[in-house]
């Protein structure tokens, strides 16, 4: 009979080596977790050459930081998950923090606060708050594993060890400044489930029954477009690979597959609208013409009073109030801002963002199963975890 042998795997570390924390990823949920951290020896891991690429690109070079409306109905994930952690550290907090370093957003459209000037504040502030850490850039993070209580970071320079460790990789979404997926693979090795991932807050393509709307490319018009339950209003703007815009870019998030339905007169009546016998209804139509026109045809619609069409011309044209496809697809990771789904949050404690499956490994920011809407939502999203993960640690490594 073979002699079974078990076997330990004995890993040997000089002591001094040891960081208490690690966190993988200088976005924005890792710099941010990074300046909430007190005192210690922290290591960040980053595979791009400097930290916060989205950060710098977003908002059009100004970063939307967060929203003046803040709510978990913002968001797609689990309502009462993403609640507890925005309550912890919500838009005030959040705003406060940046007062307090020196930076003043400023509101544009109505309710988003900006940088100023530029991005680069925002980076530098938080660059600044979380001096002391120790940035190992150009790093491409492999695995994590687990020896004991200590976390072995498997890098291309080489290993590295933490009491604690924040995945902070962020999602797929434009890899071209360094999104990947391995956040989610860490996740996964530790046992954790992952909702499926989909580019969100994207752009929607076409069936050739839409093509239509490709000949309008350029062109903007505000509409409203219900997806499932919920009715988004905001402008859309037709573009050449097929539909785009603030409304089209939040309706991607809650759309997966099946229809949406696009009113292009929110708050017009049509039957206010055709109240003048002579005039065309084309005329009568408060779009641009190049818009109408192409509706008309695609629906093979006369250009003649509203009141001398037949039943179903009358019955076609009211589609423009409720216009129903399903769309082909998205425009793809490359295009989108965000990534949605990722590690379920009932695995995750909302109080401390530490995975209910393994002791000392912590989650924020977008590798979480919760996606904002456009608006500063995600960073807000992305801010709050950090925070929260941050005290958890601390909590942890103070009663050490
Ligand atoms: C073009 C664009 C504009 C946007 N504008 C806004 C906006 O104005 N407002 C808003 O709220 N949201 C915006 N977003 C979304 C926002 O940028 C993200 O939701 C946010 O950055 C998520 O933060 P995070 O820290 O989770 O991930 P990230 O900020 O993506 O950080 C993850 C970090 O991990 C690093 N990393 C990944 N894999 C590895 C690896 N294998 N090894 C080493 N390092 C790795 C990445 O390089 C990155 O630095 C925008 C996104 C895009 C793409």
């Amino acid at each position: 009979m073979e002699e079974t042998v078990v076997t330990e795997v004995v890993v040997v570390v000089d002591i001094n080596s040891i960081y208490d924390v690690a966190i993988l990823g200088a976005g924005a949920a890792g710099l941010m977790a990074a300046s909430n951290l007190k005192r210690r020896k922290v290591l960040i891991v980053e595979h791009n050459k400097k930290p916060a690429a989205k950060i710098a690109i977003s908002g059009g070079g100004r970063c939307n930081i967060t929203n003046k409306h803040l709510s978990s109905s913002n968001y797609l994930g689990k309502n009462q998950f993403v609640s507890t952690v925005l309550e912890q550290f919500d838009n005030e907090e959040l705003l406060n923090f940046l007062h307090n370093g020196g930076l003043k957003p400023v509101v544009r459209k109505e309710s988003q606060y900006f940088c100023p000037n530029s991005a680069k504040e925002i980076i530098d502030l938080l660059l600044h708050s979380c001096n002391g850490a120790d940035f190992l850039y150009d790093a491409e993070i492999e695995a994590l594993e687990k020896f004991g209580d200590l976390f072995s970071i498997k890098t291309s320079k080489g290993s590295f060890y933490a009491k604690k460790v924040l995945v902070a990789t962020g999602g797929l979404s434009f890899t071209t400044v360094g999104a990947s997926g391995i956040g989610y693979k860490i996740a996964e090795s530790f046992g954790h489930n992952i909702i499926p991932t989909r580019p969100a807050l994207v752009g929607l393509t076409l069936q050739p029954q839409q093509v239509w709307m490709k000949s309008l490319s350029g062109l903007s018009v505000a509409v409203a477009i219900t997806v499932g339950r919920r009715t988004l209003t905001g402008d859309m703007l037709f573009a050449h690979k097929g539909i785009s815009g603030p409304v089209v870019l939040n309706a991607s998030l809650y759309w997966n597959q099946g229809k949406i339905t696009i009113d292009f007169l929110p708050g017009i009546k049509l039957k206010s609208l055709f109240k003048s016998s002579k005039k065309t209804s084309a005329l009568q139509i408060p779009l641009p013409k190049r818009f109408v026109k192409a509706f008309f045809d695609a629906l093979e619609l006369p250009n003649i009073s509203y009141n001398a069409m037949t039943e179903p011309q009358k019955q076609r044209l009211s589609l423009i109030k409720s216009y129903a496809f399903a769309p082909a697809g998205t425009f793809g990771y490359t295009k989108a801002e965000v990534t949605k789904g990722g590690i379920l949050t009932d695995e995750i404690d909302p109080f401390t963002m530490q995975s209910h499956l393994v002791d000392g490994l912590f989650f924020a920011g977008e590798v979480v199963d919760v996606t904002g809407e456009l608006g500063g939502y995600n960073f807000q999203w992305a801010f709050s975890s950090a925070v929260v993960a941050a005290r958890g640690i601390n909590f942890q490594l103070t009663s050490y």
